[in-house]
């Protein structure tokens, strides 16, 4: 049954039917500690009281109305998004990858109006600077932004041209990265598809500050970052950053398909009526959910407290001092741990363990060798410590058997 769906990521064999908290369960009754929560999405965790209430409240208000018009649901959450995070205004769609896009049309429809300010030919500042070993989505114009080889498969060919990758971390690459033809500088904080690699602070601020200075937008992919994932509502906050647009998705609505391109100062006024949309954009269903899971996230001590439980997984993980452990990233709930053999198949043993009753662990993968752990937000200490005891088994286990 599952082979009939196309868009996943290469089957496990498991099926599941309900989740509470961090805690899934499968059609066989097994239960599973969740530190993916749906590839960061599910901040909340599963099945969580607030979120569910506010759904189900607004299923039955009114669930879908189209951009023709506004919603209460809708300007509220509009207003809550755009307070939190300082920005101006907000597009809504329903994907990360939508929320990029709409950054991309803004950043090139930035441009053609500078070219015109600065009497230059139309189309020259066209050129988006990105980063190696990004990742922004798998539509044809987030594919060509992403810095990853892989994801260029001549196969999809053409990609929509323009985007320039420069190396994070490397300050040499911004001397010559940002010229007059620049319209935007676009990076995520912490590449999570990537790996979990961090940008250093420093780099980062002088980054943007080269990008402004050539006249160019400051864009800061947040769909895996933000929402309190680091730890912080938005990751670009502990950097110091003043960024002109943010993208948001994945943990935006608690797991209700929401994204959302925020833009600030003049890069707000860049769209006008027409220039873009989207028929579920702005879905008061989404909105709701988003604005339950914001109302969460404002709660005193909850980032901060993820922000240590981030803290704590990466410090207990250190401690075992695992030969077959090269290296420990991350920022807040996200997590990643370098390992010396297939991460896909500690994923998979995960998953199977114990072999018979008991609990498993799903965790993802970023690359081949990179374990990649987002758990609810709302993860327990104990829901740690049972989950990281899993991990130490299995990755003591299959060294063992080497
Ligand atoms: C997941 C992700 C995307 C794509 O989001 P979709 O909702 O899958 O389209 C884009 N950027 C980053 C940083 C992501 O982690």
């Amino acid at each position: 049954m599952a082979g009939k769906i196309i868009n996943n990521l290469g089957s496990l064999p498991v099926v599941f039917v309900s989740g509470n908290g961090s805690i899934l369960a499968d059609d066989q009754g097994k239960k599973y500690i969740d530190f993916v929560s749906g590839i960061g999405v599910n901040c909340l965790g599963h099945n969580h009281p607030a979120l569910v209430k506010a759904v189900c409240d607004q299923a039955a208000k009114q669930i879908h109305i189209s951009n023709y018009y506004n919603s209460d649901t809708g300007l509220a959450c509009a207003e809550a998004l755009l307070s939190r995070t300082k920005m101006d205004k907000v597009f809504f769609g329903n994907s990360g990858a939508e929320a990029n896009e709409a950054a991309i049309k803004l950043a090139r429809k930035f441009g053609s109006q500078s070219d015109a300010k600065e009497g230059k030919q139309a189309g020259t500042r066209h050129v988006i600077v990105t980063l190696q070993k990004s990742f922004h989505g798998r539509t044809l114009a987030t594919l060509a932004a992403t810095g990853q080889e892989k994801f260029h498969a001549p196969a999809f060919a053409p990609y929509i041209a323009g985007f320039r990758h420069i190396d994070a971390n490397d300050f040499s690459a911004l001397e010559t990265a940002f010229d007059g033809t620049v319209c935007a500088f676009f990076m995520e904080v912490v590449q999570g598809e990537g790996g979990v690699n961090l940008v250093d602070r420093e780099w980062a601020r002088a980054a943007c500050a080269a990008a402004k200075k050539a006249g160019a937008l400051v864009m800061i992919d947040e769909v895996q970052t933000g929402v309190g994932r680091t730890g912080t509502f938005l990751a670009c906050e502990q950097l110091g950053l003043d960024p002109d647009v943010v993208t948001l998705a994945k943990g935006i609505a608690g797991g209700v398909p929401m994204g959302a391109c925020l833009s600030k100062g003049a890069a707000a006024d860049v769209f006008v009526a027409g220039d873009h949309q989207s028929t579920f954009g702005g879905n008061p269903l989404a909105c709701a959910a988003s604005l339950a899971v914001m109302a969460e996230l404002a709660k005193p001590g909850f980032l901060s407290k993820a922000a240590e439980k981030g803290d704590y997984i990466r410090a207990k993980i250190a401690a075992w001092k695992l030969p077959c452990i090269r290296e420990i990233r991350g920022r807040g709930l996200m997590v990643g741990v370098d390992i010396d053999s297939p991460a896909s198949d500690i994923q998979k043993a995960c998953l199977g363990f114990p072999g018979s009753g008991g609990r498993g662990l799903c965790i993802s993968t970023a690359g081949v060798q990179t374990l990649r752990f987002l758990p609810p937000l709302v993860v327990t200490m104990e829901e740690i410590d049972e989950g990281l005891e899993i991990l130490h088994s299995v990755l003591t286990g299959s060294n063992s058997n080497q």
